[in-house]
């Protein structure tokens, strides 16, 4: 008897190491536990900032007889995402070209079933975000994945050109880049639109810009939609907000968008059709108020300084992220669920790369806090020990 569609299973073999860890129960209670070091998942391992609390009550006050109906994009919303983008990327974008949605979650999902066709192909770039591949899947479309390569994650962009095919529809772009923390140059960006541009048919980019404002040493994020029209940017205040329930971000077409007025009615349809992907009306109203906030940008790159600097000095291999939550360090073992048990040991909690893709490496979270980051340390250099002693044996 048939269950779960072909699509969901499919995409439940794909998140299979992801699923077996996230319901792993007893590791949960281990990672959580008071004295426990997480570095698993981009979440808060801090109080939240106040800002938002301020910004939902403020905004949570019914003014008149609609505050609670059905919202599509609120036009106050639309206008922060134009305003905040129009200063951040210098296009030209249109209040029209904006969709709101639940973070980028809802934004990459309504994007996908807006423009793909069962049997079109998607690039994406590996070791990915979990999800990508499951929304993929889940449109009936074919996962077309390129690989990019540790310690540099340098944009693949010939691999990237031979795996265009006729039926390659659309590629996903994340800079800066979960894992990697890679900001894509724009000498890099500028040669993917060449190549794209090239493509036997034409080929949307999804340009997912999470991390855009978790920058570090002072860079500079630079849209890849600036090289390339036929582009979705995908952004959400999960990231630059540390409060990923909180579900709010945008989809932005440019003006040189092709077809833009099509486009529109597409997304709009998907959004409904995918079961709302608008977010609450109050989490819409509140945008203006929690654009203005941001998470502690240094103090989150000092962290990154201390883990790096600490675990190099033990002998890890780390590649220094240049933005986004995140720090890659290859396994001590080549086994890295191995290596990842070894670390759980001390207390200290990682996620194995295997889970995305990149077995032999593990990745860790700088949301964890400092007094986590300190207590880390002996665990990390033990757990490295022990796996240098083994090797010799
Ligand atoms: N894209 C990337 C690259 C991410 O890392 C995440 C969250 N981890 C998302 C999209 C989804 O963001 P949100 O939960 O804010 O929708």
């Amino acid at each position: 008897m048939r269950v779960a569609s072909s699509a969901v299973g499919k995409m439940v073999r794909y998140l299979e190491p992801v699923l077996a860890n996230v319901t792993d129960l007893a590791l949960e209670r281990r990672a959580t536990q008071p004295d426990a070091c997480d570095f698993r998942f981009g979440n808060p391992q801090e109080m939240p900032l106040p800002q938002i609390q301020q910004a939902i009550t403020k905004w949570a006050a019914p003014k008149n007889k609609d505050w609670f109906a059905y919202k599509f994009n609120d036009p106050r919303a639309v206008k922060v995402a134009v305003d905040s983008l129009r200063r951040r990327t210098g296009i030209q974008f249109e209040p029209d070209d904006i969709a709101i949605t639940t973070g980028a979650f809802g934004a990459l999902a309504s994007t996908m079933r807006a423009i793909l066709d069962p049997g079109d192909e998607v690039i994406y770039l590996s070791p990915p975000w979990f999800f990508y591949v499951p929304m993929i899947l889940s449109n009936g479309a074919k996962a077309v994945r390129v690989d990019f390569a540790p310690p540099r994650f340098e944009l693949p962009v010939e691999s990237i050109e031979r795996a265009l095919s006729e039926r390659t529809r659309a590629i996903i772009v994340n800079t800066p880049h979960n894992p990697s923390g890679r900001i894509f140059t724009p000498a890099e960006l500028e040669r993917l639109a060449a190549v794209l541009k090239r493509a036997p048919n034409p080929v949307y980019m999804i340009s997912d810009e999470s991390y855009c404002r978790i920058l570090f040493d002072g860079r500079e994020h630079i849209s890849p939609v600036r090289f390339y029209d036929r582009s979705f940017l995908i952004y959400t205040y999960g990231k630059t907000l540390l409060a990923p329930g909180q579900r709010v971000g945008y989809i932005a077409m440019p003006p040189a968008m092709p077809n833009r007025e099509e486009l529109r009615g597409a997304l709009m349809v998907s959004q409904t059709a995918l079961g709302w992907t608008f977010p609450n009306a109050v989490m819409q109203y509140a945008m203006g108020d929690l654009e203005q906030a941001i998470i502690d940008i240094p103090a989150m790159q000092r962290r990154r300084d201390r883990i790096v600097d600490a675990l190099t000095a033990m002998g890890y291999e780390v590649v220094k992220p240049e933005g986004t939550f995140y720090v890659m360090v290859r396994s001590p073992m080549p086994d890295d669920v191995a290596f990842m048990n070894r670390l759980a040991e001390q207390r200290v909690f990682v996620l194995p790369g295997s889970m995305f893709e990149i077995p032999g490496w593990f990745r860790i979270s700088l949301t964890a806090n400092d007094d986590m980051t300190e207590r880390s340390l002996a665990g990390f250099a033990k757990a490295i020990e022990e796996a240098k002693v083994s090797k010799h044996k």
